[in-house]
């Protein structure tokens, strides 16, 4: 795989990975991405849904053809070919239409926002590989704030402080599916709307917010707060772009987060 650019090519429904991120559920995907430049990935649940190998185009489910959004996502694909340097710099909005939609569904309003104080933020059409979280899973930020990321981390590190991130991009996507199984775990939308935001009104949406920890720490707890890193980051974070968008008693409602921090620069 060495050689493709490891960016995220979004489209509403269907994200482009690039090869050899991605981890296989079964032994069958495991031997075509093994061979992908990119995989075709449904944003709702993450299923595998098309690789792109050097012969063409395989599909991974049966339904392809009939997929939401594929159109676009193949558009993407032609757009931006495997082995073509992707300029970065030039991010595009995706429209916000479908989830107007879905917070409709949903009994979100308009007024929501009004009374957050919070906007409706986009998604990126193309974001950038930020390294690994915690986790092992894939960062992907946008190219600036990546570079801000990569930059602060070494930074603190010389400092001798080791700072992890935990979460970066969000889809819109992935913030619903964290409401629709609170919903059915029978939490209402305002007891929901005190730990996270409505969908589409995350920061980790556009691509700039950023959850940070520090080993040996639990990932988004407020005790992060009594941490050397912590305050590091409070001393320091401001100069690398960051700033930490929910403190104490904050207007938005949102409960104290002293592990997020969001890019404002470029
Ligand atoms: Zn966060």
């Amino acid at each position: 795989m060495r050689g493709i650019p490891k960016v995220l090519v979004n489209t509403p429904d269907i994200e482009v990975w690039p090869g050899g991120l991605l981890r296989a559920r079964s032994n069958h995907d495991a031997r075509i991405l093994s061979r992908a430049t990119r995989v075709l990935r449904r944003k709702r649940d993450g299923r595998f849904l098309a690789a792109e190998l050097p012969e063409g185009l395989m599909p991974l489910v049966h339904t392809l053809p009939r997929e939401p959004g594929l159109d676009e996502a193949l558009d993407a694909l032609d757009r931006h070919p495997a082995h073509a340097r992707v300029g970065l710099e030039r991010v595009g909005e995706l429209p916000l239409s479908r989830l107007r939609e879905r917070l409709d569904a949903l009994g979100l309003d308009d007024g929501y926002g009004e009374r957050s104080g919070l906007s409706l933020v986009a998604e990126p059409d193309l974001l950038a590989f930020a390294g690994v979280d915690r986790f092992r899973r894939p960062l992907w930020l946008l190219h600036g704030a990546a570079r801000a990321w990569s930059h602060m981390q070494a930074d603190a590190l010389r400092d001798g402080i080791v700072l992890e991130s935990i979460s970066g991009y969000r889809s819109h996507d992935y913030q619903l599916g964290i409401f629709d199984r609170k919903l059915a775990r029978g939490q209402t939308v305002d007891e929901i709307l005190t730990v996270n935001a409505a969908p589409g009104y995350s920061e980790h949406h556009g691509g700039r917010a950023l959850d940070i920890g520090t080993p040996g720490e639990p990932p988004a707890e407020e005790s992060f707060e009594s941490t050397p890193a912590f305050a590091w980051l409070q001393a320091n974070a401001g100069a690398h772009g960051f700033v930490m968008s929910y403190p104490r008693d904050n207007p938005h409602g949102i409960v104290y987060e002293p592990w997020h921090w969001c890019w404002r620069g470029g």
